[in-house]
């Protein structure tokens, strides 16, 4: 009965229509799960992920409603249908070759990527893809069989007006949802795959499509004029080099140790009468150890990426989001990697045990000049090593090894950790039961200190490699905190542990809370604890230098924090401005609070002297983060190549064949390599020791480069090709 009410309905115009949602929901959903790593977590984001299909399919394939006449409005519908699985189709095919959604950069870049590379699309192709397609070849057998007949009354305009309105319901139902679960999901685009997952690839396309018109109108009303007044006045922080430092760890290598939300109030704090992060104090407080104890961050809504943002190119990131997802795959950038290849001959890598189109990477990576890049899928595949947000810390650093040892010296390298990010879950396994954290009310609080101490322990272990392979003699090792992991909400709670009263808590301390740490550490360095106010944004020319760099034709807004002429003050993201003597919050005006950096006070009756030095600060602020604004969002770079800087050639560089293009090289190179592993005849990974349960039992993790990324027959496919040009030549 039911069934053949169903039949009478599939008969009819609109349950056609229906068919035809119903069929590509379908397929959307097992696409979803079985073609795209979308990390869906709760049930309720399931939920959101199955109606992410429904609005925009509605929508185009009620276009062919509004054709009166039946067999052109039954072929429209067919043809919405056909095009809509032909994207779905495309992504699955890209996905399947780069881990990442097309995007209207892929499709304008899709010539430039060196041909070969890629493989062919053939070559991609599964046995389950037929379910793509299978739906609509059964669908039109059977309308040309006529078991399913073409409706011939006519419709009128109000059943389209009302299915399109019905879609725009369905997709604004969705929207308010996936907001819902991810606050300022459009706002803050950290990963395309959010999106998709939140909003399907209909959605994302067209929001992709949008962004893009937007960023290209953006830069065609760009002006050298403006580069000009910016060159002027950042030329103004370049300050003369410290001659003790200048050089001192010239030509060695650099290994950068990005510490996820790490903040600097860990560094000799107690809990329960034992050290957080022992080892990490050791080091603060070593002899060779250059440490900053008033190092602020400066992130804003792009958190971890403006982080990395500032310490590559020293400029901030950008008000309204993040600058590596807005503008990260098509801006000029002259940043460190690119620097010290042209300047000091670097091969430069990031390791990172999350996927590496999290804040877009495996596109800004590129447009830095990043050699290698070695995301998660470098690393053991296994479940129980990930957590939260990637490889768990001590795994990630052990199974690079294999590849740092690969590299050519001197390198420059950034290991991103990952387990001490919100909500600081760490599996049972992994706790250290020797250290009791705090019992406060808020768990993150109480996680906290458990995360960081596992990170402290992971970069212990990483250290004793560094040094019984003797890597550590040539190399400088900084260190630093990407911002805050305690929020502003969580610090009345925290107050008391770090010696302040829950009571008296007020927007100074919040703002003290956002220092991190900035350690730089070298064998032969002349260490001490310094106190001048820093920032994030200093960070590239004071590397610069301490390599023997002069950043001086770089455009740059930090300074180097070691030169006799430093002059202590950051500006936040937002606006709040640190110096030496003051904290100025919210500017100097009628909502603005000024408090003394020292003493903690608000200062309430200014002196003449003391008004002219916070005017003086705020005028400074305000263009430093306007410049750089103005910079960013026009991409200005690239109307300016300094001096002895080539700019990068993002194509060169191929992240999913680093293993092979590494050995090839050292092979090239022969006697004459400067790998770890070239110089010492064998593999040091044998010398890395960690407690990681993980690993326990698995050395092969660590020593073996895994099948995955050895045998990738993209490569070979090249080489194959590579050498049949050769005979030609021969
Ligand atoms: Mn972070």
């Amino acid at each position: 009965m039911i069934k053949k009410k169903l039949i009478n309905f599939i008969q009819t115009r609109t349950g056609f229509f229906c068919l035809l949602v119903l069929l590509f929901t379908l397929k959307y959903i097992f696409a979803a799960y079985h073609d795209f790593n979308l990390g869906l977590a709760d049930p309720y984001q399931h939920l959101i992920m199955w109606i992410s299909p429904i609005g925009s399919a509605i929508l185009l394939f009620s276009i062919g409603f509004y054709f009166s006449k039946p067999i052109v409005s039954y072929c429209v519908m067919l043809l919405m249908d056909f095009a809509n699985t032909g994207l779905l189709f495309a992504n699955i095919l890209n996905y399947r070759q780069f881990s990442d959604f097309i995007t209207v950069k892929t499709i304008v870049n899709a010539g430039k990527v060196s041909p070969g590379l890629g493989k062919s699309a053939v070559a991609l192709l599964q046995f389950s893809d037929l379910v793509l397609w299978l739906d609509l070849i059964v669908v039109i057998i059977l309308l040309l069989m006529k078991k399913i007949k073409v409706d011939q009354k006519s419709y009128g305009l109000l059943t389209p007006f009302t299915l399109t309105s019905l879609g725009a319901l369905v997709l604004s139902l969705n929207i308010f949802l996936a907001e819902s679960s991810r606050p300022r999901l459009l706002g803050t685009t950290f990963d395309r795959s959010y999106i998709v997952k939140y909003l399907g690839i209909d959605t994302f396309t067209v929001y992709d499509g949008i962004k893009n018109e937007q960023t290209e109108q953006v830069n065609r009303n760009a002006n050298t004029a403006d580069l000009n007044q910016i060159l002027t006045y950042t030329q103004k922080s370049k300050l003369p080099v410290n001659p003790e430092y200048y050089g001192a760890a010239k030509g060695k290598n650099v290994i950068v140790i990005h510490l996820e939300s790490f903040q600097q109030f860990l560094i000799d704090l107690k809990i329960n009468g034992k050290e957080v992060t022992p080892y990490l104090n050791s080091l603060y407080h070593n002899r060779h150890t250059l440490s900053f104890a008033n190092f602020y961050h400066q992130v804003g809504i792009g958190r971890t990426s403006d982080a990395e943002n500032m310490l590559e190119t020293s400029t901030y990131g950008i008000s309204d989001g993040s600058l590596f997802t807005a503008m990260g795959s098509t801006n000029t950038f002259q940043a460190a990697p690119q620097i010290l290849r042209e300047r000091g001959k670097y091969t430069s890598a990031v390791f990172h045990g999350n996927v590496g189109s999290f804040w877009n990477r495996d596109d800004v990576y590129k447009n830095m000049g990043y050699n290698y890049f070695f995301d998660q899928n470098y690393f053991s595949s296994d479940r129980s090593d990930r957590i939260g947000y990637g490889i768990k810390d001590k795994v990630m650093f052990a199974e690079s090894i294999k590849y740092l040892e690969r590299m050519q010296q001197p390198f420059y390298t950034k290991f991103i950790t990952v387990t001490n990010h919100t909500p600081f879950d760490m599996d049972e396994e992994d706790l250290d039961h020797n250290f009791k954290t705090a019992d406060t009310t808020d768990k993150s609080i109480n996680n906290y200190f458990e995360t960081a101490h596992y990170l402290d322990q992971a970069i212990r272990e990483f250290f004793a490699y560094l040094k019984k392979s003797d890597l550590i003699k040539n190399t400088m090792v900084v260190i630093y905190g990407d911002h805050y992991g305690l929020s502003n909400s969580e610090n009345e709670t925290l107050a008391p542990i770090v010696g302040e009263s829950s009571d008296t808590w007020n927007s100074f301390n919040n703002v003290q809370m956002q220092r991190v740490p900035f350690m730089i550490y070298s064998p032969n360095l002349k260490g001490k604890i310094k106190h001048e106010v820093a920032g994030e944004i200093d960070v590239l020319p004071t590397l610069l230098h301490l390599l023997g760099i002069s950043n001086r034709n770089y455009l740059q807004f930090g300074s180097d924090l070691l030169s006799p002429k430093y002059k202590p003050w950051i500006v936040f993201r937002n606006g709040t401005i640190v110096s030496q003597k003051y904290v100025i919050i919210g500017g100097k005006g009628k909502k603005g609070v000024v408090y003394d950096r020292k003493s903690g006070k608000q200062i309430i009756n200014f002196t003449k002297q003391e008004e002219i030095e916070i005017a003086d600060l705020a005028q400074k602020a305000k263009k430093s983060l306007r410049y750089s604004d103005l910079l960013n969002n026009h991409n200005l770079l690239r109307f300016y190549t300094p001096k002895g800087f080539k700019p990068v050639d993002p194509s060169k560089f191929d992240y999913l064949s680093n293993y092979q293009q590494m050995e090839k090289l050292r092979e090239h190179l022969n006697k004459r390599s400067t790998a770890l592993i070239s110089q010492r005849g064998k593999s040091t990974t044998n010398l890395y020791r960690t407690d990681a349960p993980e690993l326990n039992g698995r050395l092969d993790e660590i020593t073996t480069i895994p099948d995955s990324v050895s045998d990738n027959h993209l490569v070979e496919k090249q080489n194959k090709s590579d050498k049949k040009t050769k005979k030609a030549y021969n």
